[in-house]
């Protein structure tokens, strides 16, 4: 009786080791699986075959988005970039996915000197803008713009406003987060000069390069003072040049929509884009303002400190003599705004420059 008890208690030991022994291999082959299991899904992810939304930049992940900013990858709101994960050490090991930018950029500094008493030349802006693509393009890094931006400058010999233009704007655009490009569209030959013809052939020639939504029209010759005005579209036409040094910084008058202003792809051709008949000064700003009222729409504008801006003093240009046409034009828009825009433009491009900081294209917008 004894006897078995005893046999009973060494069997009962056995078990025990033997299922310590097993607890212990099964600890081994879960802890063998999870390993397995987790660097195959490493490596799933360096196996995503490359296709136009997926980089696998053999450099580092600043490399990759590069390659995404400067437009060798094409992407949208909704496309996710893969940043091949071999490459990123420790701390990004899944694959990166671009935000889109918030609202407000977190890169602006608000009020800004603008000077012009210090001359500047091209070499010295395109060496300050090294992150610019050719034609003037460029766009966040680290998040996906929220809106395509042309910016369509109307333009006959001018070089000397257009390199202080280029010198303050590209910082501040970038600061703004925005994807954008640069239009100068330079007006052929030594006819009377037509500032709206011409901002309606960069808004066609703009859209033949890349899907932008949103278009500022601006004076070659304008500075935002503040980079809180943000270059961008809102639900409204925008005028962004609110508050001029020229005009005291204020607005000369309710309607007046001149300088620089933004529009909707929407919104310009809901009013059949601008007059094509405006030659010499003035007049065509007024004529938009109408077509926009007419179309049901309301001009939205910053506030005058945030919309402060300077005008770069200059003689008029030989050839853009005041418009002696304009009053009675812009008190017919109603009758001439539908035949009489976009719609019934014609030009000839005569030369496409691409530079780093702009893309320049002259034409032949006829005469009077
Ligand atoms: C002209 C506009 C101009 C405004 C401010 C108006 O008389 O018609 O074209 O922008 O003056 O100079």
């Amino acid at each position: 009786m004894q006897e078995s008890v005893l046999l009973n208690v060494g069997f009962f030991a056995k078990s025990c080791v033997v299922l310590v022994c097993l607890c212990g291999v099964h600890l081994i082959v879960a802890l063998f699986f999870y390993l397995t299991v987790s660097t195959s899904t490493k490596f799933y992810y360096r196996q995503i075959p490359s296709d136009s939304h997926i980089v696998t930049s053999q450099t580092h992940r600043r490399a990759a988005l590069d390659i995404y900013a400067n437009g060798t990858v094409e992407t949208d709101l909704n496309k996710l970039i893969y940043i091949n994960a071999s490459v990123i050490k420790d701390d990004v090991e899944e694959p990166a996915v671009l935000e889109p930018c918030p609202e407000t950029s977190p890169l602006l500094e608000g009020p800004l000197q603008v000077e012009f008493s210090e001359p500047v030349s091209l070499e010295m802006v395109r060496k300050e803008n090294p992150q610019l693509m050719m034609g003037g393009r460029h766009k966040p890094s680290d998040c996906v713009a929220l809106q395509k931006v042309a910016l369509i400058i109307p333009f006959r010999n001018r070089d000397e406003h257009l390199k202080y233009w280029l010198h303050y704007l590209h910082p501040i655009l970038q600061r703004q987060q925005l994807d954008y490009g640069i239009y100068v569209i330079e007006q052929d030959g030594v006819d009377t000069f037509n500032r709206a013809k011409l901002l309606n052939v960069g808004y066609v020639e703009a859209l033949k390069e890349y899907n932008y939504d949103c278009f500022i029209f601006s004076d070659v010759d304008i500075i935002p003072m503040d980079d809180r005005n943000t270059y961008k579209c809102s639900s409204q036409p925008r005028h962004l040049s609110v508050s001029m040094d020229k005009f005291g910084f204020r607005l000369p008058y309710k309607q007046y929509f001149g300088g620089v202003s933004a529009m909707s792809k929407q919104q310009f051709q809901k009013i059949n884009g601008f007059p094509n008949n405006y030659w010499g000064w003035g007049g065509e700003d007024d004529d938009i303002f109408n077509r926009l009222s007419f179309q049901g729409m309301k001009i939205s504008r910053p506030s005058g400190d945030m919309g402060k801006c300077r005008m770069i003093r200059h003689s008029r240009d030989k050839k853009n003599e005041p418009n002696p046409q304009r009053f009675k034009r812009i008190t017919h828009t109603r009758q001439t705004m539908n035949t009489d825009g976009i719609n019934s433009l014609k030009y000839k491009v005569i030369n496409i420059e691409k530079d780093q900081l702009y893309t320049k294209i002259t034409v032949d917008i006829g005469k009077p």
